[in-house]
């Protein structure tokens, strides 16, 4: 027999009586119906109650930003703004929508390998953090601020001589496009003083989602000591270290949710290594996932409903196209279902065996393979969880040509 409990993993922000899913309060069929399916909906209360929880876990003195690549979506940037110290953006696009949203430009930090120059004069002229992340954007940087006599607000990345074990993406550690090799960093923090920028502090990113509070610690602790040991060589006291984040979320059967204060805990340790080392800096540290992942859910309708040699799909008009990562195709090297029901019965017993597939022509259309769920006719909705991260924006929506997904803040 499949085991019921795998199929049901109904995570514990959407388990609720009734037979419709509610988002927000809100039945989904009543939100499918304002605004036609698919759609991505998010919870505004998760996401307030995850903020506070991090509030509480994180040392007082730290600060806590969002990583705007996870979920750009701008009323959920608005809402966040005034409940997180920072913005982490990516590119011009995502410098738009941070202002956009309210957050004071200083607050704006502006990560990525490749910068433009026409973005880097945007982000120098909106007077936004810079994350430096090799010699030629500091020396571009500098050729511009020459030309506009404005002084830059700069911190360097660093590519960390450790790697991290348990991420699902390596961001550091070993060659990597991102940042400047903890090598280089001495050359560059001397390059970025000749310039006359203003450096405000360090950063390092390891990787993304980890669900292991220790190996995360271990990290942090590296991570710190590291940057630590930099300023003590070249006397710098930046406004802060951001020790990046990379706290993971349960996708799969078998996987727990990250202890979370656990970590708190030991970055209280570092957060008074560092008061004692230099009192003026503080930690940052940046989440995009585990802020909104578990708060917002993906919505598509069965269009259809097939028997092939026997075996059961759903067609519905949501697919890969929105969202890439449940499909399995977004750096999964062994596809696994993310927890899925059937969103308008959810008092139905499972009993049958299904493959949820999308409407592209392609195999690897699926959003969730040979699940248990109970029996679903056309028009009902299928609901996939954990999918406030890295969705809409994170897949190839021109594919096919089906058009865009529906996103609502609730
Ligand atoms: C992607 C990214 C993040 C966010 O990662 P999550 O795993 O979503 O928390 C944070 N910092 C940097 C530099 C990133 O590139």
């Amino acid at each position: 027999m499949t085991n019921k409990a795998d199929t049901l993993r109904i995570p514990a922000g959407f388990q609720q009586p009734g037979t419709v899913l509610l988002v927000g309060g809100q039945r989904i069929d009543t939100l499918a119906a304002q605004t036609g399916t698919p759609l991505f909906a998010y919870d505004r209360n998760l996401i307030a109650e995850r903020v506070d929880r991090l509030r509480g876990a994180l040392p007082e003195r730290a600060h806590l930003t969002y990583a705007v690549k996870a979920n750009p979506m701008p009323e959920l940037l608005a809402w966040l703004a005034p409940r997180v110290d920072g913005f982490d953006v990516a590119s011009a696009g995502e410098i738009r929508r941070a202002l956009d949203s309210g957050m004071a430009p200083e607050r704006i930090s502006f990560a990525g390998p490749g910068k433009r120059p026409e973005e880097l004069a945007m982000a120098l002229q909106a007077g936004i953090t810079i994350g430096l992340e090799s010699r030629g954007q500091l020396d571009t940087l500098a050729a511009i601020a020459r030309e506009t006599g404005r002084t830059p607000r700069v911190s360097l990345r660093l590519n960390p001589d450790f790697q991290v074990k348990g991420s699902g993406m390596r961001m550091g550690g070993g060659p990597q496009p991102f940042g400047v090799d903890a090598e280089q960093a001495p050359a560059m923090l001397d390059a970025i003083d000749a310039a006359g920028m203003t450096l405000a502090g360090l950063h390092i990113f390891a990787g993304s989602q980890n669900l292991r509070a220790d190996v995360i610690a271990e990290a942090q602790q590296r991570s710190l000591d590291l940057a630590l040991g930099l300023l003590r060589e070249s006397g710098h006291v930046p406004e802060f270290i951001n020790l990046g984040g990379g706290f993971g979320i349960p996708y799969f059967p078998g996987e727990q949710a990250l202890d979370l204060a656990s970590v708190g805990e030991r970055l209280a340790d570092m957060d008074h290594q560092l008061e004692a080392a230099s009192p003026g800096t503080r930690l940052v540290i940046e989440l995009g996932r585990y802020i909104v992942g578990e708060a917002g859910v993906y919505i598509a309708r069965v269009l259809d409903r097939k028997t092939s040699r026997g075996h059961t799909y759903l067609i519905t008009d949501g697919g890969m196209h929105h969202h890439l990562a449940a499909s399995g195709n977004l750096g999964q090297v062994l596809r696994k279902n993310y927890p899925v029901a059937v969103g308008t019965r959810l008092q139905d017993e499972p009993v049958e065996t299904v493959t949820v597939s999308g409407p592209l022509c392609t195999p690897l259309d699926v959003l969730a393979d040979r699940v248990m769920l109970p029996r679903a006719e056309v028009d009902d909705l299928i609901v996939v969880f954990q999918s406030g991260a890295y969705g809409l924006t994170a897949s190839p929506t021109a594919f096919l040509g089906h058009g865009p997904a529906a996103e609502i803040l609730v």
